[in-house]
């Protein structure tokens, strides 16, 4: 049998037993996952029996002599053994009608005794934990509440709980976690494949590593765990959801283009997370390439390289021609060493997963960071929303395994259900509890989805604010001018505020793409816009995230609303909904009536009376009425989805052909009392 199902057997913590087995019995255990023999369970048994059996005599004697021999003749009670208390346990927060459930009591025979104790309660009120205490007592029960972060409320959450005050000898060194990010077409690919195949394993096995979305690679400069999917989307994606694996981030620039927008957004990235970044200067092999540009470039990112004095490595290197990959290697293994990275394989085993899938023949499957503890095969685990049983381990060079140390990624087989990237992994001790919080989970996530998700909106504001909910208030800055961008982002950063501090977190030129959008989901923040709009996949992900994008054209209103809202001064007078989306397909200049756009309807519907933005590039060039909306040569009132139309604007003919159309109406909004 195992450690962890002995120590439930005999209701002990698994760090108990196997201290017990180390100190009693010379057994030196690792971990609660293993197999102990049936005649030590048995000796252990024993050991415990006699200990409590010592013990209860102790304290019969103690209380005797307590006792007050002339009571004690006359109780007649004193022979018989005090009645064993009900036990119930509580996680988290507990109703009345909950209560009297694990009472076996009726709710309102509940309802009636808390009130004869001082309690006013109602059938779906949460009891404050001394009156489910002086319930319990009432009917001879005992309570013990179960710290909520262990299962409950965070699970909905994702976020990783792992052990604090693990004490040094525990722990292990792991290898650092590693995101390449940067700027599309500088090398992050290249770069990867050519530190793999630096890999001193997969070189002597033939060099075939399985694709499972994270892969170990030992080399001469140590080991490592690259994240396989570069770029900061599936980074952020999996931080919005309160997960974050990545220790380091290796910056790609290449040499003979320089920093460019992904590189600022990433490096945006990299910082709200606290990710060190350490950069690659990369296609030195270009006879173009120019390294005092990207460092100049990177000082105007406050990433001051270290060449020039400050604390940013760069190293130089042709991910093509695998030129300086071992100093990239050095350098990351001396960041990694200074980040004094450990983890305990003895504790209880946690993870995050990277990637999630159904593969043919081996079912659903998912690929595991283990952060904590051993991962064997064959025990129950819990992961987001779903539970399972591990059948097989494969790990990046696609052996089966037995067991995972923490630090390592291994692709798992025997889930229920796909997982999520994100999600928390945790074993269990035994499946049925795996599957009960799965499924309560479940219902969290609907729950969590029906409720308000808790972003932060300019209405909001003020409230998140006196309640202490926020500290940094965080703005993602995108406008039609980097002058734009810097105006407000030295505008909103100088509000001064007593209790929460104004982080511009990215700010960027261009229109609002979906990047944005994740960045502000991760950090917990908003967007504004000026004069600039989102894309539709942007809005669509806000939608879903619940992240506010503010769009304005006069740069003294964003900055006047965010100090309104601020001071929860905010007046809401306007609401502003997109209606629909038409793209320019086809200019006509009509002499004596301006120009015509032919248009074709891509989202919604356009109406003849609603207002019209023009956006190039992600950038609104003009804003106001239609005035004339045509199907064939007839004038009609709207157009929908899928059809094609005339629209000419008011007093505007600089129309071209791939201009977006956003269609708009505005609705008064009158203020809450
Ligand atoms: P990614 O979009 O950042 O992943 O970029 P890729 O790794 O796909 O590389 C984009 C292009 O740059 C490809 O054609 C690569 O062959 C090329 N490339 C990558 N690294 C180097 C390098 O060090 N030198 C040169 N000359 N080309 C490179």
């Amino acid at each position: 049998m195992r450690v962890y199902e002995l120590a439930n057997e005999l209701g002990m913590e698994n760090k108990e037993l196997l201290k017990l087995l180390e100190e009693e019995f010379d057994l030196e255990i690792g971990s609660h996952m293993s197999g102990v023999d049936e005649d030590v369970a048995d000796m252990v048994k024993e050991l415990l029996e006699e200990e409590t059996g010592e013990k209860e005599e102790i304290e019969e004697k103690t209380s005797e002599e307590k006792k007050d021999p002339v009571s004690e003749e006359s109780s007649p009670l004193a022979e018989s053994p005090a009645p064993e208390k009900e036990i119930i346990e509580v996680r988290g927060q507990i109703t009345t009608e909950e209560l009297a459930e694990k009472l076996g009591i009726q709710p309102n025979q509940a309802i009636k005794e808390l009130i004869q104790l001082g309690e006013m309660a109602t059938i779906n009120q949460v009891l404050n934990p001394e009156a489910v205490e002086l319930l319990a007592e009432e009917h001879g029960a005992e309570v013990i509440f179960e710290e909520e972060e262990e299962e409950g409320a965070t699970l909905a959450e994702g976020r990783i709980q792992l052990d604090e005050d693990v004490p040094e000898d525990e722990l292990e060194p792991r290898p650092p976690v590693i995101t390449v990010m940067g700027h599309v077409d500088h090398g992050k690919t290249q770069l990867l494949d050519t530190i793999r195949q630096t890999d001193v394993v997969a070189g002597e096995s033939g060099g075939i590593t399985q694709e499972i979305g994270a892969s170990e690679v030992k080399t001469e400069e140590g080991e490592f765990v690259f994240i396989d999917t570069p770029g900061h989307e599936a980074f952020t994606a999996m931080r919005a959801r309160g997960a974050q694996v990545t220790d380091l981030v290796i910056l790609v620039v290449a040499a003979d283009d320089g920093v460019m927008p992904q590189t600022v957004e990433s490096i945006n990235h990299a910082r709200s997370a606290g990710v060190p970044i350490i950069v690659a200067i990369n296609k030195m092999d270009l006879p173009d390439s120019d390294v005092q540009r990207v460092y100049q470039q990177l000082s105007e990112q406050e990433l001051i390289p270290e060449e020039w004095g400050g604390d940013t490595i760069c190293v130089e290197v042709s991910a093509l021609e695998a030129e300086g990959i071992d100093e990239l290697l050095e350098m990351i293994s001396l960041q990694a060493e200074m980040m004094d990275l450990k983890a305990s394989p003895d504790r209880s085993t946690k993870g995050t997963i990277i990637e999630a899938e159904k593969k043919k023949g081996m079912g659903v499957t998912a690929t595991v960071i283990v952060q904590q503890g051993t991962l064997e095969k064959g025990v129950p685990f819990v992961a987001g929303a779903t539970s399972g049983k591990v059948k097989a381990l494969i790990n990046s060079y696609g052996d089966r395994v037995d067991e995972v140390k923490p630090g390592r990624p291994v692709e798992v087989l025997g889930f229920d259900d796909l997982a999520s990237p994100g999600d928390f992994f945790e074993v269990m001790e035994d499946l049925s509890e795996a599957r009960e919080i799965a499924e309560q989970r479940q219902d969290e996530i609907k729950d969590a989805q029906v409720q308000d998700q808790g972003r932060v909106t300019l209405d909001q504001l003020q409230e998140f604010i006196d309640k202490g909910k926020i500290q940094n208030f965080n703005i993602v800055v995108k406008a039609d001018t980097q002058g734009g961008v810097e105006v407000l982002r030295d505008s909103f950063e100088s509000i001064e505020a007593d209790e929460v501090e104004v982080n511009v977190i990215h700010g960027g030129v261009g229109g609002i793409n979906e990047s944005d959008v994740r960045l502000a989901t991760a950090a917990e923040g908003m967007i504004v816009g000026f004069n600039v709009r989102p894309d539709s996949r942007a809005r669509r992900l806000a939608n879903e995230t619940g992240v506010e994008i503010n769009t304005y054209r006069v740069i003294y209103e964003a900055i006047e609303d965010i100090k309104d809202a601020m001071a929860g001064m905010l007046e809401p007078e306007e609401e502003e909904e997109v209606i629909g989306v038409a793209e320019v397909r086809e200019v006509f200049s009509i002499s004596g009536v301006g120009t015509v756009a032919g248009c074709y309807v891509r989202e919604g519907e356009v109406q003849r009376s609603a207002a019209c933005r023009l956006v190039r590039d992600g950038a609104v060039v003009f804003d106001g009425p239609i005035i004339s909306l045509k199907r064939f040569k007839e004038d009609v009132s709207d157009v929908a989805e899928g059809y094609e139309c005339g629209i000419r604007l008011e007093k505007f003919n600089d129309i071209k052909e791939g201009d977006l159309l956003e269609i708009y109406q505005v609705r008064e909004v009158t203020p809450e009392l």
